[in-house]
C-alpha cells in the first residue's frame, strides 16, 4: 500500500473551526485475553518465533475445519454485558472477503449483519458532567497474520510474513457517531480501556496490539441537520495520537469546506512524525467484501441460563466503584476516580480502607505517598514492597494517636525498603510514639527554656506562638510525641 502524496494544506483558523461541529465515530478491536486462538487450539502468545503458532486451521488449509472458542465467547460476552449491550440469542458468523499476504484463508472470519451484541453505551465525564455515548454494536472476528515491511536490501524491497497472529480472538466495538471533541473520543477510549481491563476481558495493552482503534471524523457547520462527509483515520497507536489526529483532521476538514472544497469519504493513515494525515485509498476503490454466512460453523446460540452464568462473573464495574467510593467512604470525585483507575489499586485501596478504618486517610496514603514510591521505582501497585495490609496497619497507627502523621512518612520508605510492618520496625528503632509523661515533660521544659522570646509573647496574648512551640517539641521529639498531649503539656506549663 503506498501512500498517496498531498500537497501541504493551510489548516483551518481557531475561529473558522469554532463555526463547525465535528462528528466522531470510534471503531476499536480489541484482542480478547484467551490462552488459545478463536477457531483452533493455538497459543496466543505474544513474541514467539515467526510461524511457530499455526496450525492447519489458522493457516486456512483445504479440509480443515473451524470449532469456536468457548473462552472466546464468554468474554465477548462479557465486555458486552460491561458496555450495556443487549446479547443475541443467536448471532452468526460470515465471511469477509479480502486478499492480503497476511491473510492466507483469503479471508477474515467475522459477524456481519447478525453480530453478538447491539444497543449498548458508554458513559464518559466530560467538563465535570456525565454525558453517554452510544455503543452500536459488539461483535466477534479473527485477526489476521503480520506483514513485516522491512525496506529496501540491495534495491529489492523486502517483505516478511509472520502469521502467529492470524485466529487471534478479537471483538470489535463500533460506537455511535456521537462524539463531538476530539476530548470525548479520547474520554471514551479511557473508560473503555478501564472497562476492559476491569471486567479482565483484555489487557488491551496497546504496545502489543491488544487495543487498536479507527476514527471517524465528520464535521459540519453549527446547527446543521445533516452529517458532513467522513474520513476515517485508520490504527492510531495510543490515544494521544487519536487525539492529535482528530483535531488535525477537523482543522483539514474545515479548511477544504472554508475554501469551497469538500470532504472525499476516503480511508486516512496518521503520521505520528508530523501529526498529520494523509489519504490512503479513496472509497471509490474501497473493498467490496462479499460478506456471506461462514458455511463452516454453526450459528452462534447464547441460552438465558449461559447468559445468565457469564453475568454472574461480572465484577463491580469502575462506575459503580467510584459511585461506591464517593457514597459510603466519602471520597471526594477527584479522588474516588484516582484509587479506581485500575481494578488492583482499587482493591488495594480498599483493603487500606478497611484495615486502617480510616477511608479518607487511606485515599490520600494510596495517591500520595504510595503511588510517589511505586513511580520513582517504576512499580505497579502488584508489586509493592508494602503490602495493603500493612499501610491500613500504619494509617491505624495515625488514627489511633500512636504515631503521628510525621512519624509515619519516616517509617513508611522503611517498610518499603524492608518489607517489613510498621510495628516490626517501630519495635526495632525504638520509634515509639513518647508515652511516658516525665520524659515529654523534660523535652517541653527545655523547649521553653530555648525559646524565651516566644514564651513572653505568648504570656502577652499572642496565643498563635504556641504552634511554634508545639513544632519545637515535635521536633526535639523526632516526631515521636502525641501532637496533643504536647499542646496541652505547654499550655499548662505556660499559664
Ligand atoms: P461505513 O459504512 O463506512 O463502515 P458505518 O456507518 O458503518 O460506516 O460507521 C462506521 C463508523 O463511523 C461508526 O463508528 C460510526 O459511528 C461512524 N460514522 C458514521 N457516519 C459518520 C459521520 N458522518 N461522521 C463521523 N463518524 C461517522
Ligand atoms: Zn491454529
Ligand atoms: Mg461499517
Amino acid at each position: 500500500m503506498r501512500e498517496m502524496s498531498t500537497p501541504t494544506l493551510e489548516l483551518a483558523s481557531a475561529e473558522a473551526i469554532a463555526r463547525y461541529e465535528p462528528v466522531i465515530g470510534l471503531e476499536v478491536h480489541v484482542q480478547l485475553a484467551t490462552v488459545t486462538k478463536i477457531f483452533c487450539g493455538c497459543p496466543t502468545s505474544f513474541g514467539a518465533p515467526p510461524n511457530t503458532n499455526v496450525c492447519p486451521v489458522c493457516l486456512g488449509l483445504p479440509g480443515a475445519l473451524p470449532v469456536l472458542s468457548k473462552d472466546a465467547v464468554e468474554l465477548a460476552v462479557k465486555a458486552a454485558l460491561a458496555l450495556n449491550c443487549q446479547i443475541r440469542s443467536q448471532s452468526r458468523f460470515a465471511r469477509k472477503n479480502y486478499f492480503y499476504p497476511d491473510l492466507p484463508k483469503g479471508y477474515q472470519i467475522s459477524q456481519y449483519d447478525e453480530p453478538l451484541a447491539e444497543h449498548g453505551w458508554v458513559d464518559i465525564r466530560i467538563d465535570g458532567q456525565t454525558k453517554r455515548l452510544g455503543v452500536t454494536r459488539v461483535h466477534m472476528e479473527d485477526d489476521a497474520g503480520k506483514s513485516i515491511h522491512d525496506g529496501f536490501k540491495d534495491s529489492d524491497l523486502y517483505t516478511y510474513v509472520d502469521l502467529n497472529r492470524c485466529g487471534t480472538p478479537l471483538i470489535e466495538i463500533v460506537s455511535e457517531p456521537d462524539m463531538r471533541s476530539a476530548d470525548e473520543a479520547y474520554a471514551y477510549l479511557t473508560e473503555l480501556k478501564q472497562m476492559l481491563q476491569f471486567v479482565e476481558v483484555s489487557t488491551c495493552d496497546m504496545e502489543k496490539g491488544h487495543l487498536r482503534c479507527d476514527a471517524n471524523v465528520s464535521v459540519r457547520p453549527k446547527g446543521a441537520a445533516n452529517f458532513g462527509t467522513k474520513a476515517e483515520v485508520k490504527n492510531v497507536n495510543s490515544f494521544r495520537f487519536v487525539k492529535i489526529a482528530l483535531e488535525y483532521e477537523i482543522a483539514r476538514q474545515v479548511a477544504l469546506i472554508e475554501s469551497g472544497g469538500e470532504v472525499a469519504q476516503e480511508t486516512r493513515l496518521f503520521n505520528p512524525d508530523t501529526g498529520e494525515t494523509v489519504g490512503m485509498r479513496s472509497k471509490e476503490h474501497a473493498h467490496d467484501y462479499r460478506y456471506f454466512p461462514e458455511p463452516d460453523l454453526a450459528p452462534l446460540r447464547i441460552s438465558d441460563a449461559w447468559l445468565d452464568q457469564i453475568r454472574a462473573t461480572l465484577p463491580e464495574l469502575p462506575a459503580q466503584k467510584r459511585q461506591r467510593f464517593v457514597e459510603s467512604f466519602g471520597l471526594r470525585d477527584y479522588d474516588a476516580q484516582v484509587v479506581t483507575l485500575t481494578r488492583a489499586t482499587a482493591d488495594y485501596y480498599e483493603t487500606v480502607a478497611a484495615v486502617s478504618g480510616d477511608a479518607r486517610a487511606a485515599a490520600n496514603w494510596v495517591m500520595g505517598e504510595l503511588t510517589g514510591a511505586l513511580n520513582a521505582e517504576g512499580k505497579a501497585i502488584e508489586e509493592s514492597p508494602v503490602s495493603a495490609r500493612q499501610l491500613g496497619e500504619l494509617v491505624a497507627l495515625i488514627r489511633g494517636g500512636e504515631i503521628s502523621n510525621k512519624l509515619a512518612k519516616e517509617i513508611f520508605p522503611k517498610m518499603l525498603a524492608s518489607g517489613e510492618s510498621a510495628p516490626a520496625i517501630m519495635e526495632r528503632e525504638g520509634l515509639k510514639q513518647i508515652s511516658d509523661s516525665g520524659a515529654l515533660e523534660k523535652i517541653v521544659d527545655d523547649a521553653i527554656a530555648a525559646s524565651p522570646k516566644q514564651v513572653e509573647q505568648y504570656k502577652s496574648g499572642k496565643t498563635a506562638v504556641l504552634g511554634y512551640l508545639v513544632g519545637q517539641v515535635m521536633k526535639a521529639s523526632r516526631g515521636q510525641a502525641n501532637p496533643g498531649s504536647v499542646n496541652e503539656l505547654l499550655r499548662k506549663k505556660l499559664c
